[in-house]
């Protein structure tokens, strides 16, 4: 309501001015936007219908998507979750920030974009999946989930202590999210909400409402589920992600969540159990059992996505009921990529595109052309200033993006960056992905596996699923040369100097 006040002010300011005689009255600016920022957990482009999926339909996103810009070529600068929450509040890569990896305990000292938007005015709140192990800092109000958290029933962590809450995280963090903009806002000021899913990461629980979405139909697979890791260096044959052998019980829904109240558990059962009887009596092995297991896999990550848009659906709305819509931000965007089967995999970690690859979509009324789509390189070392820019506060000369709001303006600026800086440090550790840095342009991907001493490159026009290295194919030899030069450029540029 105040929102809504806050607007006809505003509008009924630049009437007078526009009404006055006055011929060179300065350009009234509205008050600060709102920035809602919605976040989800291993949720990749390529299970988002404006992106083009092939096995699912996200309608919510689609609509932030159809009213707002896509931006087509959005990248990560280390594909694992807490790295990517720590670059995003700081706008810096990795080795600057401190959480190189998810072992890390972020440092809630350092400066955060939440803290120079509550520092200019805002409000600021936080609510869901935090996974920075510190208690959030810069926020007005949060309630955060403990580490990774349940799919059900999570117990829910604030300054004022810990709570039970009961029902399907994702709806809960939605409730949460709702009941803060109802109730928890100060009218006054405008919010910075941070609304954070855990979904669709592992072990891809479904929601009540969708246990059995994509029963009896069965998904597409990617051309590349059976790669045999030929034509690249030693660190792809080495992984442990594969679908064939790497998901547990657990992940293949053989074994429920195990927190589940009696009535969630009798539903779970009642889905799942026919399912799994299904399984057994057909005895499958080798290829039939990895197609199996991908088809199990890859429903039920896309059943957490369909709870994900359902709840996006329910916080469009209000925005729209109280008017708040035409005021506010919405950015669309996930920590990083996944494999969905994609080289027979799930997880992420890697450079190459699936999991360096992250969705970004962001709905700015009067400012964003609705359905465009950029194509620049972007990174998520960009979202601070970018948020910072459009709130129309100055980024400190520390962070290390770029602000998109010329982009999201639709201007074409007289200079961006034509390459992306890569370092993924979490090795050894789970999915046994070595640590690699690289470098990538419109068209070509250079990796370095500094561990083993090996190089990977790729001509993404003439092969986009990265299936052959040309590192040593004397035809790209010059543009390896470039290309390192390039990389050690980026090197010095981000003042990464952890390694090598
Ligand atoms: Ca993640």
């Amino acid at each position: 309501m105040i929102a809504m006040k806050r607007r006809s002010i505003v509008t009924a300011l630049t009437l007078l001015i526009a009404c006055s005689t006055l011929r060179d009255a300065p350009e009234v600016r509205s008050s600060p936007p709102n920035i809602l920022f919605v976040f989800t957990d291993d949720h990749a482009s390529h299970a988002i219908s404006a992106y083009g999926s092939v096995i699912n339909t996200t309608p919510n996103i689609d609509r932030l998507a159809r009213e707002g810009m896509l931006f087509q070529n959005c990248f990560v600068g280390n594909s694992i979750c807490a790295p990517a929450r720590a670059t995003i509040l700081t706008g810096k890569h990795s080795h600057l920030n401190g959480v190189i990896d998810n072992g890390v305990r972020f440092d809630g000292e350092q400066m955060t974009f939440p803290k120079l938007l509550q520092a200019a005015g805002y409000q600021t709140a936080m609510i869901g999946k935090w996974h920075l192990k510190t208690d959030p800092t810069g926020f007005d109000h949060w309630e955060v989930l403990n580490g990774q958290g349940p799919y059900y029933n999570p117990k829910m962590r604030s300054a004022a202590g810990q709570r039970e809450h009961v029902g399907y995280t994702t709806d809960v963090i939605t409730d949460l999210a709702l009941e803060w903009l109802e109730t928890g806002r100060d009218e006054e000021k405008p919010f910075l909400l941070m609304y954070q899913h855990k979904a669709p990461h592992r072990e891809w629980a479904p929601g009540p409402e969708h246990l059995d979405l994509y029963d009896g139909e069965t998904l597409p697979e990617p051309a590349d589920l059976f790669d045999d890791y030929a034509g690249r260096g030693s660190a792809a044959p080495q992984q442990e992600m594969t679908i064939e052998h790497h998901l547990s019980q657990r992940d293949l829904k053989f074994k429920p969540p195990g927190n589940l109240t009696d009535e969630q558990l009798a539903a779970w059962e009642a889905a799942y159990g026919p399912k799994n009887a299904d399984f057994e009596k057909a005895a499958l092995e080798g290829a039939d059992l990895v197609r199996w297991k991908y088809q199990r896999y890859i429903k039920d990550y896309l059943r957490c996505i369909a709870s994900v848009d359902d709840n996006l659906g329910r916080v469009l709305e209000y925005l729209d009921e109280t008017g708040l819509a035409d005021d506010t931000i919405v950015v669309y965007s996930s920590d990083q990529g996944f494999y969905l089967g994609d080289h027979g995999w799930y997880d992420k970690r890697w450079m190459y595109e699936e999991s360096f690859r992250t969705p970004l979509i962001v709905r700015w009324p009067g400012v964003t052309e609705p359905g465009s789509v950029d194509e620049h390189l972007v990174q998520n070392i960009d979202f601070a200033e970018t948020f910072l820019d459009a709130a129309g506060v100055d980024a400190p000369g520390e962070m290390q993006g770029e602000s998109l709001v010329p982009l999201l303006r639709g201007d074409e600026p007289e200079a961006w960056r034509d390459s992306l800086y890569y370092h993924y440090h979490e090795f050894p550790a789970v999915h046994m992905v070595n640590r690699h840095y690289g470098v990538r342009t419109e068209r070509y991907k250079l990796m370095r596996f500094y561990q083993l001493d090996e190089w990977e490159m790729y001509d993404l026009r003439q092969d986009p699923d990265e299936l052959r290295s040309v590192y040593d194919d004397p035809a790209y030899a010059e543009v390896a040369s470039e290309l390192k030069q390039e990389l050690n450029r980026l090197r010095e540029l981000y003042r990464d100097g952890t390694s090598e």
